[in-house]
Parts: structure tokens; sequence; C-alpha cells
């Protein structure tokens, strides 16, 4: 295009969505230049690399559907993949599609500015680069911005820490070590029992108790993997039109209408089976607290039966919210973990943490002396990377300033104000409720189409309205307060994060509907947007 650091497009991450995006911007023959703060593509799959990660939407599905070629061509070798393994298959397609010559790594994107005048975005990075496109898209990830607590005595701490999302490349060594962990979220569970069988001692400082399901991973069947190779477009065009982005068995009747030792089998049936789909059991468990009821209390009596030692059986059980309305964990021995001579817990709803120690972790009650820390307590979701960077839409309005009182969009792709920016599984998106591939998938070839159409007009510039964001603002929170999951605390209403304002963020009207939604705005000439 014009000139020497004028582009057609900035696609900031070089994640999952990243990844694709350019490949599909390179399909309409634009220029672009996407910018990654790793020195790897991968994104999550990069960052993550605490012992025992893996994905919890099974192999077959977390995988792009784009290119037929590669899908068939690719092998899982697990159930669940392990994140050496995803991150190999990333490198795969970076590879393959010849990616890597767009994108700069180790660059952080620190601002990125409308003009007005020139109807295009200045992006700048913490390397120094500053260049100027009529597009910015943020694919900047929902869990890529950590979060450490800044609990007091914090930067005391004589040993080495980590955080589960920012884990070494090479990987740590505990044997013979006592290891504190903090958090109890996904990836804690998922690294607990792998750390406990490495350390002398783990102590597990927990806030929240988990539902957890058992993972049952195992290798990939190879008559599972021929069978859905066979019929893959079929597979995924069921996944597309899926509430969650894949397809898991799901009832359309009440939990409440089902005989008790009916219900008990059919939570015992999708408890052998594993993984996610559980909530999908009767269609009323994520909207109705009786309903709930019956599943959390399934779940109560598992970890009764797994967890030896009542009281700690006790303090693992969650009791004040409803199953699945914090993300539901995939465990392998999570629970039967705490069975272990070497491992403790310390419930920190009974004694909170009051610092951080040069020796280790002190209580109310007491101090525990570790030799390393592990922060596994999540990420300032959906919101935290986006808000991170300084972005500035028509008149100068900062995004910061337009999200004080939580995300504002419309359709999780656009915000009104900010013209030619797209933010791929933004908030108002179904997104992190949601097989997050299927998703980022869908909102790609949405903004390439878009664009594509763009051109055909002859139009520089798209822009949501007011109105439209408004409507669908109204929309998200209605339906999302349908459900019981504002009833929890959790990283989906911002509360993970102190001062966060609690708005549910994610759309959770489901993955087919809302693909629907999308391409009935872009069929109708973009209905919403003013284009220009
Ligand atoms: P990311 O993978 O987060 O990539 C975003 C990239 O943007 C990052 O590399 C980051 O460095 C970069 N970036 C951010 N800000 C800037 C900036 N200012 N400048 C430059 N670069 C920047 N989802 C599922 O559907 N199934 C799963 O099983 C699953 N498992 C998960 C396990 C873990 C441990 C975590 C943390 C998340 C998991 N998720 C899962 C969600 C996961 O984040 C998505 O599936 C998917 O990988 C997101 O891809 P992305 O490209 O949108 O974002
Ligand atoms: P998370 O779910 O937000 O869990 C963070 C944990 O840290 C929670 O137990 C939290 O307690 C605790 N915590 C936070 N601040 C604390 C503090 N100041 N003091 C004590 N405890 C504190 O984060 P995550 O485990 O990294 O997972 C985030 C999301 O990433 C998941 O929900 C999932 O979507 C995705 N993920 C998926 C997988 C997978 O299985 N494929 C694995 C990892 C992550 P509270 O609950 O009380 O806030």
């Amino acid at each position: 295009m014009s000139g020497e650091n004028d582009l057609d497009a900035v696609v900031v991450g070089a994640g999952f969505a990243g990844l694709y995006m350019l490949h599909r911007l390179r399909g309409l023959g634009l220029s672009v230049q996407v910018f990654e703060a790793g020195d790897g593509v991968g994104g999550t799959w990069y960052w993550n690399r605490y012992p025992g990660a893996r994905c919890d939407v099974e192999s077959m599905d977390y995988s792009y559907s784009f290119s037929d070629e590669l899908q068939q061509e690719w092998t899982w070798t697990e159930r669940y993949a392990a994140q050496p393994e995803i991150l190999k298959y990333i490198n795969h397609v970076a590879d393959r599609f010849d990616l890597r010559r767009d994108i700069k790594f180790s660059t952080r994107v620190t601002s990125a500015v409308f003009d007005d005048a020139r109807r295009r975005w200045t992006v700048q990075t913490d390397r120094g680069d500053r260049v100027s496109a009529r597009f910015c898209i943020m694919a900047t990830g929902c869990l890529s911005d950590a979060q450490v607590p800044d609990i007091k005595g914090r930067e005391t701490f004589a040993g080495p820490w980590y955080h589960t999302g920012h884990w070494p490349h090479g990987g740590v060594d505990f044997t013979g070590q006592r290891v504190g962990i903090i958090g109890t979220g996904s990836s804690a569970i998922q690294s607990i029992p792998i750390i406990a069988r490495q350390a002398s001692q783990l102590v597990v400082f927990q806030r929240t108790p988990n539902y957890s399901m058992p993972a049952h991973n195992a290798a990939l069947d190879p008559e599972y993997e021929q069978r859905v190779k066979a019929g893959y477009a079929e597979f995924r065009r069921q996944a597309r039109e899926s509430r969650i982005g894949f397809v898991v068995e799901r009832s359309g009747d009440s939990a409440l209408a089902a005989a008790p030792d009916e219900r008990e089998r059919e939570y015992e049936k999708r408890w052998r089976r594993g993984g996610l789909g559980f909530s999908a059991a009767y269609a009323d468990i994520l909207t109705s607290q009786e309903a709930n009821d019956t599943a959390a209390e399934f779940f109560r009596k598992k970890i009764r039966a797994i967890v030896r030692d009542p009281d700690v059986a006790a303090a693992l059980t969650p009791t004040d919210y409803p199953l699945g309305t914090k993300r539901l964990c995939v465990d392998t021995d999570y629970y039967a973990t705490f069975n272990r001579d070497n491992v403790s817990l310390v419930d920190l709803r009974k004694t909170p943490i009051e610092a951080i120690t040069p020796r280790g972790v002190r209580t109310t009650v007491a101090e525990y002396a570790v030799d390393s820390l592990v922060f596994a307590t999540g990420f300032d979701a959906m919101t935290g990377a986006l808000l991170k960077m300084d972005i500035r839409g028509r008149g100068g309005l900062a995004l910061r300033d337009k999200w004080a009182a939580g995300p504002r969009t419309y359709l999780g792709l656009a915000v009104a104000g900010f013209p030619n920016l797209f933010t791929i599984t933004g908030p108002g998106s179904p997104s992190v409720l949601s097989n997050m591939i299927v998703s980022i998938e869908q909102h790609v070839d949405w903004i390439t189409d878009c664009l594509r159409e763009l051109r055909a007009q002859d139009r520089q510039c798209i822009e949501a309205t007011a109105e439209a964001e408004e409507a669908w603002v109204t929309h998200v929170n209605d339906v999302g307060h349908m459900t019981l999951y504002p009833r929890a605390k959790s990283w989906y209403m911002g509360a993970n994060v102190p001062g966060k304002p609690r708005i549910f963020m994610p759309y959770i009207g489901g993955v087919g509907v809302y693909r629907q939604k999308c391409d009935e705005v872009a069929a109708a000439g973009y209905v919403g947007f003013t284009l220009s």
C-alpha cells in the first residue's frame, strides 16, 4: 500500500486467533504485520507450560478446521493433548502455512491510536515500532494476562516463585523440595497431582474449592480417530452449530422431573465418561438452583468417597456456588492426591493468608515454610490484555475510559467509537464458554468476509453504532442473568481481580445461535454498523 510503514492490517497476538487471522488476511491479498509479545507462536500454549497442562476439550475437537489437509494429516496421540503436543501442532501450522515471516516476536504492542483524519490506526510497540494500518485486529487472548496477587511481603520470598501462565521454558524440577501452591482453579488442579509426585511436601493454599471432573485421559483410540477423520466435515458442522463448540450429549429434560435413581445413573454415566459436558445432563442445571443442587450433591458425594480424611474432603467440597458457574475443571487424580502423606490443604477461608515471608506463607494460624512457590492464580480475563494497551478511538476516546464500568461491545467483535478495530473472541461473544477454536475461526471468518465486503463496496471504515452496541450489551446481560452464572465469584464476572467491575462478560446464548446472529448482521448489509 502507500508509505513504508503503511499496512492494511495489524494483528496483535500469535496464538490460535492471530495465526488464523494472518492466514485469512493474506488470502485477501492484504499487507499484514503481526506483533507477538512471546518469542514464538502459540499464545496460551506457548506461555502455560506448567506440569500437567493440557486441553479440556478433546483433541479431535480442539484443533483448526479450516484446512482439510491439515486436519487429515495431523495425528493427536491422546484424547486430551498435553501442552507440548498442542504447541508442536501450532508450530506445525505456522510452518505449513508459512506464517512466521509476517510475525514480529518478542514485541509488545503498547498503544493503538485512531487518526480521525486519515482513518488509520497508529500502532506502537515496546521495541520502537510505529506502523500505520487501516485495520487493527486484537487477537490478544482472553486468558493471557497472568495475575500474581498483590499479597503483602510477596517480594520478600527468598526462594524461586512461578506463575502457571508464565512457566519457565526449561521446566522446573521440584524433586525433594517443599512446594507451596496458591490457587485451586483449572491450572492448579492439573498441576497439583504431578507436583505432588515430585515434591517432598506440597502445601495447597485454597480459597475456593472447585468442582472437577475426571478426564479419563488415554491414548487416542485409532478407530475413533479414523471415524472422525472420515466424517470430519460433518463433525465440524455439528460443532459449529452446537451450544459450546463441540457436541455433548444434551438432554432437554428437567433434572427435577427425573426420579432420583434415574438421575444418579445419568450423572454416574457422565462421570465415567469424564470431561466437560456434565452440566448438559439436564436442561435446567445452569438455570435452576434446585436442579443444580442435585448435580452438585452428586459431586460432593464423589469427593467424600475419594478423599479419606473427612475434614480435607469437607474443605475440598464446594458448597456456596452452583456447579458449572465457575469453569468446571477436568483432572487426573486431583482429589485422590489429597490422600498422599506429602500433601496438605490449607483452607484460606478459615485461615487467610496474612503475608508471604522470606520462608514461605504465613496465615492467621501458622507459617508454612516452602522452598518454591507456585501462583496458580489465573488471569485478568477477557479485558486484561486489551486494557493493558493504550487503545484510543475517535476523538482520542480511551478504551479504558469507555470500559470503566465493564466491557461494552457489539457482538464481542467491535466497539462503538473504535472504527476498524476488531476483537477476536472479545467480551460479549461466546468465547470462553466454548471450544475456543470454533469461536476463533468463526470470528476470523466473519472479519475476513467483512473486509472483503468493504473492499467490494469501496468503503474505508466500519464502526459499530452506539445503539447496536447498547442493545447487544443489554441482550448479553439479559441472557446471562437468566442463568445461575452471576451467582459465583468467578473470573467470568471479573470477580478475581480486585476493583474490576462485576459484569458477566461472555455471551451465553450458544455458539450456534450466536453464529447465526453474526451471519444475519452481515447478510443484512452489516446492520448495526456504519460503513463509510
Ligand atoms: P492466546 O492464545 O492467549 O494468544 C494471545 C497472544 O497475544 C499471546 O501470545 C500474547 O502474548 C499476545 N499478546 C497479548 N497482548 C499483546 C500485546 N499487547 N502485544 C503483543 N502481543 C500480545 N480453551 C479451550 O477451548 N479448550 C481448552 O482445553 C483450553 N485450555 C486452556 C488451558 C489453559 C492453561 C489456558 C490458560 C487456557 C485454555 N483455553 C482453552 C483457552 C485458550 O486461551 C484458547 O483456547 C486459545 O488458545 C486462545 O487463543 P488466542 O489466540 O485467542 O489467545
Ligand atoms: P482460575 O480459574 O482463575 O483460578 C485461580 C485460582 O487462584 C482460584 O482458585 C483463585 O481462588 C485463586 N486465587 C486467586 N487470587 C488469590 C489470592 N489472592 N489468594 C488466594 N487464592 C487466590 O485460573 P486458572 O486455574 O489459571 O484457570 C483460568 C482458566 O483458564 C480456566 O477457568 C480455564 O478456562 C482455562 N484453563 C483451562 C485448563 C484446561 O483444563 N484445559 C487448564 C488451565 C486453565 P478464587 O476461586 O477464590 O478466586
